[in-house]
């Protein structure tokens, strides 16, 4: 998909002067071209020797100027096949030239044009996808746009990745990503939240704690400090195996397949800060995920863990690598112009990786089953709290299969 997306340039009066010039020197080289009936870009180096000002353009555009007398010529003569009437192409002064792969460069607000200098640009709208082209036009008006011309491969590499793993319909799928902002986040845009419940235990328990501790050892008092401690923490351990349960349950009971990540639990513990360590701990994943195994096989379904590399980097739309590190939320692809939470992503990833675990899937690409007919409707998937004390409340919009 090709997308032209407009937007104004400040040039100042030191760069306008500069566009000015290169627009000239492109307005005579195609004028040269023509006058002469030469419409192959070879001619350039010897015009550059005759004219030396024509080194003040960058050669791409000037490759583009003469492109464009063959580009014309071309036009005229399907015109003429077709029994119109056509006169010759006319002189005529430039007003755009087309930088072409190299040459420019948009960092941040200014838009670097080679052999030109650095110009303020409005990025109004954001650029999806790979840039192929940038083309500078001077109006009427005596104002200067950009053209960028994008190109997103998004609906190309959309069917080409889904093709791997489009299930019979019947099945449902999920894949969860088990995270540290969130107790969880599926492919299905379900956001678990890490449960308040068991937070306030625990704040509890670390004040009983502390209450212990200060008690002299071998005391009556400690004793008894003891006995309160070992109570809490029973507490803190029922209520967070009460929300696993609950969770497990309720993947079991809505899906066919859960797929999710075979953590190193411990590894991601004793890395990073320690605030972010607490919250692996308490999120208590390796329990929840043998809680889906267990239950899943008891049902006859399907539970698969995948290998955690990459999940996160991967683009769950075109499969290239898009590097982030922990603090960046969003999944931003530049090569197919995807934007979705970054939990959503994994999740769509350690989905895919589960399914071709299990090796289901047939080839034919049918995305608008996949319930994702629109490929923008990703970056505004639902997203909803789960509260695991009214399971009503979680969305499922097809209906519930509870066999293979
Ligand atoms: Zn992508």
């Amino acid at each position: 998909m090709i997308k032209v997306t407009r937007f104004k340039l400040y040039p100042n009066k030191e760069v306008e002067d500069k566009l000015f010039s290169n627009l000239r020197i492109c307005s005579f080289v195609y004028n040269w071209c023509l006058e002469h009936n030469i419409w192959n870009d070879s001619v350039l180096p010897q015009l550059k020797e005759v004219y030396p000002d024509i080194k003040e353009v960058h050669s791409i555009v000037l490759q583009n100027v003469v492109h464009q007398i063959r580009d014309n010529i071309k036009a005229l003569s399907e015109l003429k096949k077709k029994g119109k009437r056509v006169g010759r192409l006319r002189h005529k002064s430039r007003h755009s030239m087309i930088f072409e792969q190299t040459g420019f460069k948009i960092d941040e607000d200014i838009l670097k044009l080679s052999k030109i200098g650095a110009i303020p640009i409005v990025l109004s709208r954001p650029i999806k996808g790979e840039i192929k082209q940038i083309i500078i036009k001077h109006n009427k008006t005596n104002d200067w746009f950009a053209s960028v011309v994008s190109e997103t491969t998004a609906i190309n590499d959309w069917f080409a990745f889904r093709r791997t793993y489009l299930l019979p319909k019947q099945v449902r799928a999920v894949g969860i990503d088990l995270n540290v902002s969130n107790f969880s986040t599926d492919s299905d845009g379900l956001v678990i939240e890490h449960p308040k419940n068991v937070k306030k235990a625990e704040k509890r328990l670390k004040r009983q704690q502390r209450k212990l501790s200060r008690k002299v050892k071998g005391s009556h008092n400690r004793k008894k400090q003891r006995r309160v401690v070992a109570k809490v923490h029973e507490k803190v351990e029922n209520r967070r195996s009460d929300f696993l349960h609950k969770i497990s349950r309720y993947y079991v009971d809505n899906y066919d397949l859960i797929a999710s990540e075979g953590l190193s639990i411990a590894g991601m513990v004793h890395s990073g800060n320690s605030g972010l360590s607490k919250a692996i701990l308490d999120a208590s994943w390796g329990k929840f995920n043998s809680y889906v195994q267990y239950k899943a096989e008891n049902a006859g379904k399907y539970a698969v863990s995948v290998i955690a590399k990459g999940t996160t980097q991967d683009c769950c739309i075109c499969g290239r690598t898009v590097p982030k590190d922990l603090k960046d939320r969003t999944h931003s692809c530049p090569y197919c112009g995807s934007v979705m939470p970054r939990d959503y992503n994994s999740s769509m990833n350690i989905r895919r990786r589960g399914i071709e675990k299990v090796g289901w899937g047939t080839p034919e690409p049918c995305f608008l089953d996949m319930g994702m007919g629109k490929l923008n409707t990703l970056a505004e998937i639902r997203t909803s709290i789960l509260d695991v004390n009214n399971p009503e409340q979680v969305f499922i919009s097809e209906p519930r299969i509870s066999r293979l």
